[in-house]
């Protein structure tokens, strides 16, 4: 049985897909995916030796060796254009999300790939800035918590005008929402890649779990700022506290 978190990037694979998981770890994802017939067949990349050798036990173990190929390299280095629809990359930071996702998209490797399903850790709207600057149209976010930890998980597919499409997802929400805003119309959009669009225009109860904690966790760097009493920090605080009343106006 795949941890909730796994079997939420699996609910957004679209059915028939031919996946590639890079960073795949154990490869429980692919194993998973192939194995209940979601998919045909499966790539797992693994930059490290510890992990790929975990990766092919795996795989070896579930007797699926003939149709999930565990592949060594960095990032997409280990897929050929063509041979794959859907592109997953979990468990990371969201920088080093979007840095795999370039490598690959200045290499080739993107071209005919329709779908990326992804689960940053951290810096989500890094993921957000990253799609919308490169064609892909986010389409799903989803929000959830296992063992106290909280986790995104961002669909996104090729539309004809990407940018058209964030652009108007993104204004939908119509922030900043009072007259007397703290929030100029650029950081508005610029909170929205932090919150996710969907999971702001419909948040559940992990949605303010998640920021309640982030504010939390903000107002205690802050108070060790001020407390510091170093002018630069002292200034650094002032901005840190803003940001926080513009989430909280949001919120
Ligand atoms: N994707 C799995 C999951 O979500 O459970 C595993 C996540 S694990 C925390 C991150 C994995 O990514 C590690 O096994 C690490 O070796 C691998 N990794 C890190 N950078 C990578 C890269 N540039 N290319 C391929 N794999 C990478």
């Amino acid at each position: 049985k795949l941890s909730h978190r796994l079997g939420t990037i699996a609910g957004l694979v679209t059915d028939g897909a031919r996946v590639a998981d890079i960073g795949s770890d154990h490869a429980l994802l692919p194993v998973y995916l192939v194995s209940k017939g979601q998919c045909p067949s499966a790539i797992a990349g693994e930059l490290n030796q510890g992990p790929y050798e975990a990766a092919r036990r795996q795989v070896r173990e579930a007797g699926l060796s003939q149709k999930v190929d565990v592949r060594k390299g960095n990032g997409m280095a280990v897929v050929t254009p063509g041979e794959t629809d859907t592109v997953t990359i979990a468990g990371m930071g969201g920088h080093l999300i979007a840095t795999i996702l370039e490598e690959g998209r200045v290499a080739g490797k993107l071209e005919q790939v329709k779908e990326l399903v992804l689960q940053p850790n951290v810096g989500e709207d890094a993921v957000r800035h990253w799609l919308t600057e490169h064609g892909w149209a986010l389409m799903e976010e989803r929000i959830l918590e296992e063992d106290g930890k909280i986790y995104e998980v961002l669909r996104a597919t090729r539309v004809e005008d990407a940018a058209l499409h964030n652009g108007e997802l993104y204004k939908a929400l119509h922030l900043p929402v009072q007259a007397n805003s703290l929030i100029s119309d650029d950081e508005a959009v610029e909170l929205i890649y932090r919150f996710g669009p969907y999971l702001l225009a419909e948040p559940n109860e992990v949605f303010y779990l998640k920021w309640d904690s982030e504010l939390r966790k903000m107002d205690r760097i802050c108070t060790q700022m001020e407390q510091s009493g170093a002018d630069e920090a002292i200034v650094r605080a002032k901005q840190f506290r803003l940001e926080m009343a513009q989430i909280e106006e949001v919120l």
